[in-house]
């Protein structure tokens, strides 16, 4: 067609305005539209109750890729009804059902119903949290619960963000770390000069059992993973004090510069707590930025009972608290927290249309001048306030407790068993173990690993599994409060049955 004979004005088509055509959009007058897709997206999760009764439908790979493929994106549905059904056959039916006792695998946690409906106005009011005039009350919310959160850690000047995720958490912990050595002990500004011309020397020291971001971290900051320096474990997998101070003096005999322990408060493969008292001791002799990863152990500052298991991360310069693993939040739901609240100063950057410099930021907060990689940023924060409005502290306490009851009688049960063998006992949720049958003949890790595939595509039970000192393990992530020990003896069983047919022994 050649464009040149159509008249200008016959070019443009102005969509005509009517209710119709602004259907979708969220406003005064799509209120009814909107309950109802809502309503219909409802069903569907009510559905997703009552069928799923396994954790998973085992589809394989090439099947539900070629569901997804085979979509057009060029041609939209014609109403709810047929794109719920589609959504219903690519995700829902075959997404992993976390809430279920047979899902024992990785760090997801059921969720609070409270949460749940708190997402209801976060995402249609949809605020963002950067500044006051997008966010009033939103902000004042964020910051009674970082308060909240700062006081159960133990900080009387503590302050913090949401985040969206542990790791992010982590990153901020080690970029302060990084900045205020450079800042307090060399005197350069890397917000503003870039990295020190040593800083490849810079140091950092976690356990073998660290979580993987303490590595992306140190790469992301420039630092490079030849920074993180890792530090043996006890027989619990938890930092060995002794083996910390030593690596610190063998790194300041070889010419490098420590600057930062990251201390793990719940590690992700073992569910222990590093002795954080004597790690802190060993940071304040060297001055050492302190910080603290209890994405996974924070439950523990909810329970009385338990709460010890954490002494001495007051001491911490910074924590780093997941709320979408031990709060029982939807995802994502996370927060960074330092000790002394004029750290977070290191990160502020202003920008003329946002946050401009000579704004009075206690008269007029903006949130935004403590978030290093959001701008705009979800009120999740909205979810715990709901959580600890209607529920409180306490029952999520008890949920903690009743976690970690069913976790040590799970480690006696697999003890008892001379088929299996528990590697160690956790403080937490995590176990890790193997099905040994008739290991003196066959290798273990092959038959562990035939378990965990065949239960995996039954969809029966979903766990884990884990390296430790290059054998395969099986690993438990007992994460629900509603799961029993005989809901555990079931899986146990299957596990045993699997091993026990691997071996052609039935
Ligand atoms: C899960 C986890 C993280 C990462 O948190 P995300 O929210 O997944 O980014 C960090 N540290 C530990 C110990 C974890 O268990």
């Amino acid at each position: 067609m050649n464009n040149t004979l159509i008249h200008k004005e016959e070019s443009v088509k102005v969509p005509l305005i009517n209710e119709d055509f602004y259907k979708d959009i969220f406003h005064q007058n799509s209120g009814a539209e909107y309950a109802q897709a809502v309503k219909l997206a409802q069903e569907r999760v009510a559905n997703f109750l009552k069928n799923n009764r396994k954790p998973f439908s085992g589809i394989r790979p090439e099947e539900i890729r070629t569901k997804v493929e085979q979509i057009d994106l060029a041609s939209p549905l014609p109403d709810y009804e047929s794109l719920l059904n589609e959504v219903d056959e690519l995700y829902v039916k075959h997404a992993t059902a976390y809430h279920l006792p047979e899902y024992i695998a990785h760090l997801n946690c059921p969720v609070v119903i409270p949460a749940l409906a708190a997402e209801i106005l976060i995402s249609a009011i949809n605020s963002s949290q950067d500044t006051y005039d997008q966010s009033a009350g939103g902000t004042f919310i964020e910051r009674k619960l970082i308060d909240w959160t700062s006081e159960q850690i133990g900080y009387r000047e503590g302050d913090g963000i949401f985040t969206a995720g542990g790791s992010q958490s982590n990153l901020m912990g080690l970029l302060l770390a990084r900045d205020y050595y450079a800042l307090h002990y060399q005197k350069q500004n890397i917000k503003l000069d870039g990295l020190p011309s040593d800083a490849s020397k810079f140091r950092i020291f976690v356990s073998d059992k660290a979580h993987f971001s303490n590595h992306k971290n140190a790469w992301i900051l420039g630092l490079g993973e030849q920074s993180i320096v890792h530090v043996g474990v006890d027989h619990r997998y938890r930092m060995n004090p002794e083996e910390l101070e030593k690596a610190i003096a063998d790194e300041i005999e070889k010419g490098n510069i420590p600057i930062a322990i990251t201390a793990t408060a719940g590690t992700t493969d073992f569910g222990n707590v590093d002795p954080l008292i004597a790690i802190a001791d060993i940071a304040g002799r060297y001055n050492l930025w302190l910080h603290v990863d209890a994405a996974y152990g924070c439950g523990l500052l909810l329970t009385d009972k338990h709460r010890h298991l954490l002494n001495g991360i007051e001491l911490a310069d910074s924590v780093t608290i997941d709320y979408h693993k031990s709060f029982f939040q939807p995802i994502s739901s996370s927060a960074f927290i330092v000790k002394n609240k004029l750290h977070l100063n290191i990160i502020k950057h202003h920008a003329d249309y946002l946050n401009p410099k000579e704004q009075n930021y206690d008269a007029l907060p903006a949130q935004i001048n403590k978030s290093i990689i959001q701008s705009t940023r979800r009120f999740d924060a909205l979810k715990l306030w709901f959580t600890l409005r209607y529920m409180g502290k306490e029952k999520l306490g008890q949920f903690t407790d009743t976690i970690i009851e069913t976790t040590q009688k799970t480690a006696e049960y697999i003890e008892s068993d001379q088929k299996f063998e528990l590697l160690c006992h956790s403080d937490m949720g995590v176990l890790v173990f193997r099905y040994l049958g008739d290991s003196a003949k066959n290798s273990s890790c092959k038959v562990n690993q035939y378990i965990k595939e065949k239960l995996f595509f039954s969809g029966e039970v979903l766990v884990a599994s884990t390296k430790v000192n290059g054998e395969f393990y099986l690993k438990f992530t007992i994460f629900n409060p509603i799961t029993t020990l005989s809901d555990i003896k079931k899986i146990l069983n299957l596990i045993k049955q699997n091993g026990d047919e691997y071996y052609g022994l039935n």
